[in-house]
């Protein structure tokens, strides 16, 4: 009665996050460590679906 349990979901999930300064999409488990575009910090990057 058991349903085989084996199946492992991938956890990479990929995200969106975008630059709240400039406007830059980047997709990744989390937001780079400086805009490529303007240069801020990841805590400016907001999640975004
Ligand atoms: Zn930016």
């Amino acid at each position: 009665m058991d349903p085989k349990h084996t199946k492992e979901k991938t956890m990479t999930s990929t995200l969106k996050w975008q630059c709240t300064v400039c406007g830059l999409k980047e997709q990744g488990p989390k937001p780079p460590a400086t805009c490529p575009k303007c240069g801020v910090k990841a805590d400016r990057f907001i999640k975004i679906k």
